[in-house]
Protein backbone atom coordinates (compact mmCIF):
# COMPACT_ATOMS: atom_id res chain seq x y z
CA UNK A 1 0.00 0.00 0.00
CA UNK A 2 1.36 3.87 -0.96
CA UNK A 3 1.01 6.38 1.87
CA UNK A 4 -1.03 8.32 -0.77
CA UNK A 5 -3.71 5.66 -0.34
CA UNK A 6 -3.29 5.43 3.31
CA UNK A 7 -3.61 8.75 3.83
CA UNK A 8 -7.00 8.60 1.95
CA UNK A 9 -8.20 5.79 4.00
CA UNK A 10 -7.72 7.20 7.62
CA UNK A 11 -8.36 11.11 6.73
CA UNK A 12 -11.33 12.23 8.98
CA UNK A 13 -11.63 9.01 10.72
CA UNK A 14 -11.10 9.41 14.74
CA UNK A 15 -8.04 7.81 16.29
CA UNK A 16 -9.12 4.38 17.46
CA UNK A 17 -11.12 3.83 14.23
CA UNK A 18 -7.48 4.91 11.86
CA UNK A 19 -5.51 2.01 14.73
CA UNK A 20 -7.81 -0.03 14.04
CA UNK A 21 -7.80 0.03 10.22
CA UNK A 22 -4.02 0.18 10.35
CA UNK A 23 -4.32 -3.44 12.43
CA UNK A 24 -6.54 -4.47 9.57
CA UNK A 25 -4.28 -3.35 6.38
CA UNK A 26 -0.91 -5.11 8.26
CA UNK A 27 -2.21 -7.52 10.88
CA UNK A 28 0.45 -8.71 13.86
CA UNK A 29 2.83 -6.29 11.99
CA UNK A 30 1.89 -2.81 13.88
CA UNK A 31 3.72 -1.98 16.64
CA UNK A 32 3.06 0.89 19.34
CA UNK A 33 6.33 1.83 21.43
CA UNK A 34 5.34 3.64 24.39
CA UNK A 35 7.98 5.63 26.55
CA UNK A 36 5.14 5.65 29.76
CA UNK A 37 4.84 9.53 28.92
CA UNK A 38 1.20 11.26 29.39
CA UNK A 39 0.67 10.96 25.00
CA UNK A 40 1.52 7.96 24.97
CA UNK A 41 -0.25 6.37 27.87
CA UNK A 42 -3.70 8.19 26.02
CA UNK A 43 -2.48 5.61 22.85
CA UNK A 44 -2.26 2.71 25.55
CA UNK A 45 -5.32 3.52 26.71
CA UNK A 46 -7.13 3.69 23.50
CA UNK A 47 -5.06 0.26 21.60
CA UNK A 48 -5.95 -2.07 24.93
CA UNK A 49 -9.73 -0.97 25.68
CA UNK A 50 -10.85 -1.58 22.31
CA UNK A 51 -8.67 -4.84 22.34
CA UNK A 52 -7.23 -3.92 18.51
CA UNK A 53 -4.30 -5.85 17.18
CA UNK A 54 -1.21 -3.71 17.86
CA UNK A 55 1.81 -4.70 19.90
CA UNK A 56 2.70 -2.52 22.52
CA UNK A 57 6.59 -2.13 23.11
CA UNK A 58 8.43 -0.58 26.03
CA UNK A 59 12.61 -0.11 25.86
CA UNK A 60 13.90 -0.04 29.37
CA UNK A 61 17.28 1.78 29.17
CA UNK A 62 18.23 0.07 32.54
CA UNK A 63 17.89 3.74 33.61
CA UNK A 64 14.78 4.91 34.15
CA UNK A 65 13.50 6.59 36.89
CA UNK A 66 11.66 4.55 39.66
CA UNK A 67 8.03 6.96 39.05
CA UNK A 68 8.51 5.47 35.19
CA UNK A 69 8.58 1.31 36.74
CA UNK A 70 5.40 2.29 38.81
CA UNK A 71 3.69 3.72 35.39
CA UNK A 72 4.60 0.24 33.91
CA UNK A 73 3.32 -1.83 36.70
CA UNK A 74 0.23 0.29 37.02
CA UNK A 75 -0.70 0.11 33.22
CA UNK A 76 -0.48 -3.82 33.31
CA UNK A 77 -2.75 -4.27 36.63
CA UNK A 78 -4.97 -1.63 34.85
CA UNK A 79 -5.62 -3.02 31.54
CA UNK A 80 -4.51 -6.80 31.95
CA UNK A 81 -3.13 -6.59 29.03
CA UNK A 82 1.17 -7.68 27.62
CA UNK A 83 3.52 -4.75 26.97
CA UNK A 84 6.68 -6.33 25.78
CA UNK A 85 10.00 -4.65 27.21
CA UNK A 86 13.07 -4.57 25.01
CA UNK A 87 16.44 -4.43 26.99
CA UNK A 88 19.56 -3.11 25.49
CA UNK A 89 22.49 -5.90 24.24
CA UNK A 90 24.47 -6.89 27.37
CA UNK A 91 27.77 -6.99 25.86
CA UNK A 92 27.73 -3.32 24.64
CA UNK A 93 26.26 -1.84 27.51
CA UNK A 94 28.86 -3.90 30.01
CA UNK A 95 31.58 -2.44 27.72
CA UNK A 96 30.47 0.88 27.48
CA UNK A 97 30.15 1.06 31.43
CA UNK A 98 33.51 -0.61 32.06
CA UNK A 99 35.36 1.09 29.71
CA UNK A 100 34.05 4.75 30.22
CA UNK A 101 31.74 4.77 33.43
CA UNK A 102 28.24 4.92 34.53
CA UNK A 103 28.04 8.58 33.43
CA UNK A 104 29.96 9.03 30.35
CA UNK A 105 27.32 10.95 28.53
CA UNK A 106 27.74 13.77 30.41
CA UNK A 107 31.66 13.74 29.29
CA UNK A 108 30.70 14.69 25.22
CA UNK A 109 28.16 14.08 22.59
CA UNK A 110 29.71 11.49 20.96
CA UNK A 111 29.77 9.70 24.49
CA UNK A 112 26.08 10.54 24.69
CA UNK A 113 24.42 9.63 21.12
CA UNK A 114 26.81 6.33 21.92
CA UNK A 115 25.13 5.77 25.31
CA UNK A 116 21.55 6.35 23.59
CA UNK A 117 22.41 3.97 20.58
CA UNK A 118 23.14 1.53 22.73
CA UNK A 119 20.48 2.05 24.81
CA UNK A 120 17.69 2.90 23.09
CA UNK A 121 18.30 2.50 19.25
CA UNK A 122 19.70 -1.00 18.96
CA UNK A 123 16.57 -1.78 21.00
CA UNK A 124 14.28 0.02 19.31
CA UNK A 125 15.73 -1.70 15.98
CA UNK A 126 14.88 -5.18 17.38
CA UNK A 127 11.39 -4.32 18.30
CA UNK A 128 10.69 -2.47 15.10
CA UNK A 129 12.38 -5.59 12.83
CA UNK A 130 9.83 -6.98 10.57
CA UNK A 131 6.65 -4.57 11.27
CA UNK A 132 5.00 -2.84 8.77
CA UNK A 133 3.74 0.43 10.78
CA UNK A 134 5.12 1.95 14.08
CA UNK A 135 2.70 3.76 16.28
CA UNK A 136 4.13 6.95 18.74
CA UNK A 137 2.65 9.48 20.50
CA UNK A 138 4.61 12.21 18.66
CA UNK A 139 2.55 15.64 19.11
CA UNK A 140 3.23 18.21 16.73
CA UNK A 141 3.30 20.77 19.37
CA UNK A 142 6.20 19.27 20.70
CA UNK A 143 8.53 21.06 19.23
CA UNK A 144 9.95 22.61 16.14
CA UNK A 145 11.28 19.57 14.60
CA UNK A 146 8.57 17.75 15.27
CA UNK A 147 6.07 20.39 13.34
CA UNK A 148 7.81 19.51 10.42
CA UNK A 149 6.45 15.63 10.35
CA UNK A 150 3.27 14.59 8.80
CA UNK A 151 0.57 12.76 10.94
CA UNK A 152 1.45 10.04 9.08
CA UNK A 153 4.47 9.03 7.08
CA UNK A 154 6.97 6.21 5.00
CA UNK A 155 9.71 5.80 6.66
CA UNK A 156 12.54 5.17 3.96
CA UNK A 157 15.14 4.10 6.10
CA UNK A 158 13.42 1.86 8.50
CA UNK A 159 11.06 0.95 5.62
CA UNK A 160 7.61 1.47 7.15
CA UNK A 161 4.73 3.43 7.74
CA UNK A 162 5.15 5.32 10.53
CA UNK A 163 1.59 6.91 12.36
CA UNK A 164 1.11 9.71 15.35
CA UNK A 165 -2.30 9.14 16.74
CA UNK A 166 -2.23 12.19 18.97
CA UNK A 167 -0.32 14.56 16.02
CA UNK A 168 -2.79 17.51 16.59
CA UNK A 169 -3.47 17.04 19.98
CA UNK A 170 -2.62 20.05 22.28
CA UNK A 171 -1.04 18.77 25.82
CA UNK A 172 -4.41 20.24 27.71
CA UNK A 173 -6.24 17.56 25.19
CA UNK A 174 -3.89 15.04 26.71
CA UNK A 175 -4.20 15.76 30.21
CA UNK A 176 -7.71 15.97 29.81
CA UNK A 177 -8.21 12.81 28.06
CA UNK A 178 -5.87 11.03 30.79
CA UNK A 179 -8.62 12.83 33.90
CA UNK A 180 -12.01 12.11 32.42
CA UNK A 181 -10.76 8.43 31.42
CA UNK A 182 -8.61 7.66 34.79
CA UNK A 183 -5.54 7.13 33.10
CA UNK A 184 -2.35 5.73 34.99
CA UNK A 185 0.31 8.30 34.20
CA UNK A 186 3.72 9.12 35.70
CA UNK A 187 3.44 11.11 38.74
CA UNK A 188 6.79 13.13 37.78
CA UNK A 189 4.00 14.95 34.97
CA UNK A 190 2.92 16.71 38.17
CA UNK A 191 6.41 17.79 39.57
CA UNK A 192 7.28 19.86 36.26
CA UNK A 193 8.66 17.12 34.16
CA UNK A 194 7.22 17.28 30.44
CA UNK A 195 9.33 15.11 28.42
CA UNK A 196 10.60 11.79 30.50
CA UNK A 197 13.54 9.47 29.68
CA UNK A 198 16.48 8.40 31.37
CA UNK A 199 16.87 9.40 35.18
CA UNK A 200 20.16 10.83 34.83
CA UNK A 201 19.30 12.90 31.74
CA UNK A 202 15.91 14.43 32.26
CA UNK A 203 14.82 17.23 34.49
CA UNK A 204 11.85 19.24 35.70
CA UNK A 205 11.30 22.52 33.38
CA UNK A 206 9.45 25.86 34.34
CA UNK A 207 5.93 26.49 32.93
CA UNK A 208 6.67 27.95 29.32
CA UNK A 209 9.80 26.29 28.59
CA UNK A 210 10.83 24.13 25.73
CA UNK A 211 9.20 20.69 25.76
CA UNK A 212 12.42 19.13 25.28
CA UNK A 213 14.54 21.46 27.22
CA UNK A 214 14.79 19.09 29.98
CA UNK A 215 16.56 16.65 28.34
CA UNK A 216 20.32 16.25 27.97
CA UNK A 217 20.40 20.03 29.05
CA UNK A 218 23.89 20.85 29.50
CA UNK A 219 24.12 19.73 25.55
CA UNK A 220 23.48 23.65 24.15
CA UNK A 221 23.44 22.36 20.22
CA UNK A 222 19.55 22.63 19.71
CA UNK A 223 18.82 18.73 18.50
CA UNK A 224 17.14 17.50 22.12
CA UNK A 225 16.70 13.73 20.27
CA UNK A 226 18.13 10.51 21.01
CA UNK A 227 17.99 9.39 17.24
CA UNK A 228 14.79 7.43 18.06
CA UNK A 229 12.27 9.73 15.78
CA UNK A 230 14.49 12.87 14.18
CA UNK A 231 18.08 12.35 13.06
S1 LIG B 1 19.04 9.35 27.80
FE1 LIG B 1 21.02 9.36 28.92
S2 LIG B 1 21.15 7.41 30.08
FE2 LIG B 1 19.45 7.27 28.60
S3 LIG B 1 20.31 6.23 26.88
FE3 LIG B 1 20.51 8.43 26.42
S4 LIG B 1 22.50 9.10 27.28
FE4 LIG B 1 22.03 7.04 28.09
Amino acid sequence: MKLKELKEELNELPVEDKLNKLASFFPGKVIFTTSLGIEDQVITHKIFTNNLDIKVATLDTGRLFPQTYDVLSNTISRYKKKITVYFPEYESVEKMVSEKGPFSFFESKENRMECCRLRKVVPLNRALSGMDCWISGIRAGQSDDRKQLDWIEYDEHKKLFKFYPLFDWSLEDVENFIKENNVPYNSLHDKGYVSIGCEPCTRAVKPGQDFRSGRWWWENDGGKECGLHIK
